[in-house]
């Protein structure tokens, strides 16, 4: 299960309803800022969200569009947050743009934050909380373009009733059995962990893409996902637009979506020129499933399933004690 508060939607320059590209994706404890275009700091506060846990960037590449928030995020974690580290994940050329930004922001100077570049290639790039986050090449305009798979590992669940009715005991056994290993009980029964664990369950998978400029070369990474988030800066009547400039119509988006088998589709990074009726329209007459976020929204991405999170939930969220729970 993942919490997804998309905090800019906008194309390239912001709007009065639309900030520039951020996203923040929450999985149990850990916190990931996908991209973090100018004024994303202020986007957190106003979700209530916070910086809080803050400490993994993802970079979908490195337009300014994504980047230049980082300027004053880590002006202010510099003086005023309390993050050892700030991890920005990225393709090369994103992170050399970056590493030239922290010059002119940290001007070589002490800080307490330190700014850790952590250059990514495709595969897995964080794992933990049985959640794994894979890279994959994206085409856009420049090199290093990247998009992230989020997924829970599929588990199999233990059946407490079965190991009841076969007599195992509470204890060591038990754990072995759910990590895989056959045991011989005392009194020289061996227990299979199939006898024991029931069909396998999927996690959970979230597919973040930021701005494209194809769709056929994404098709396997976001087959079956629970969401898929994507540009769709253009509309088909400027399809020409869209390709010149590397980027998405929302029929291309929502093709996609539809192609993969993708249970939910979301649509950002949105041009001001159209308005979001033309967008969803558009989309929702190839993917039914498709949702337009304004700045601020946020969804419970789960198995199959997509909620709008209330204000009563976020702010639940954004509670402390809310970040230990299962
Ligand atoms: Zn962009
Ligand atoms: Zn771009």
């Amino acid at each position: 299960m993942f919490e997804v508060c998309f905090l800019g939607t906008s194309a390239s320059a912001p709007s009065v309803e639309r900030g520039l590209s951020a996203a923040l994706v929450l999985h149990r404890d850990q916190r990931f800022l996908v991209d973090c275009g100018e004024g994303t700091q202020r986007q957190l506060l106003r979700s209530g969200l916070g910086f809080r846990k803050l400490d993994k960037v993802l970079l979908t590449h490195g337009h300014l569009d994504h980047i230049l928030g980082l300027g004053g995020l880590v002006s202010t974690f510099s003086r005023w947050e309390s993050i050892d580290t700030l991890h920005i994940y990225g393709g090369n050329w994103a992170l050399q743009r970056v590493q030239d930004l922290m010059h002119v922001v940290l001007r070589g100077g002490e800080v307490d934050t330190a700014v850790e570049l952590v250059e990514i290639h495709s595969g897995p790039i964080w794992q933990g909380g049985a959640m794994t986050i894979t890279a994959f090449p994206v085409s856009h305009r420049g090199p290093g373009c990247f998009g992230f798979c989020f997924e829970e590992r599929t588990h199999r669940p233990f059946l407490a009733d079965r190991a009841q009715t076969l007599g195992i005991p509470n204890g060591p056994e038990r754990r072995q059995l759910v990590e895989g290993h056959t045991v011989t009980l005392a009194d020289g029964r061996v227990i299979a962990p199939q006898d024991v664990l029931g069909e396998p369950i999927a996690g959970t998978k979230l597919v973040h893409v930021g701005d494209a400029g194809r769709t056929d070369n994404l098709i396997e990474v976001a087959r079956d996902a629970d969401a898929l988030i994507i540009e769709a800066t253009y509309t088909s009547r400027d399809e020409e637009m869209a390709a010149r400039f590397g980027h998405l119509t929302a029929r291309q988006a929502a093709e996609l979506a539809a192609e993969a088998n993708v249970k939910a589709l979301f649509l950002v990074h949105l041009s001001r020129r159209y308005s979001e009726y033309e967008t969803l329209r558009e989309a929702r007459a190839v993917f039914e499933n498709t949702m337009v976020p304004r700045d601020l929204d946020m969804f419970r991405i789960m198995r199959g399933q997509v909620l709008a999170i209330d204000d009563e939930e976020r702010q639940r969220l954004a509670q402390p004690e809310a970040m230990g729970r299962p």
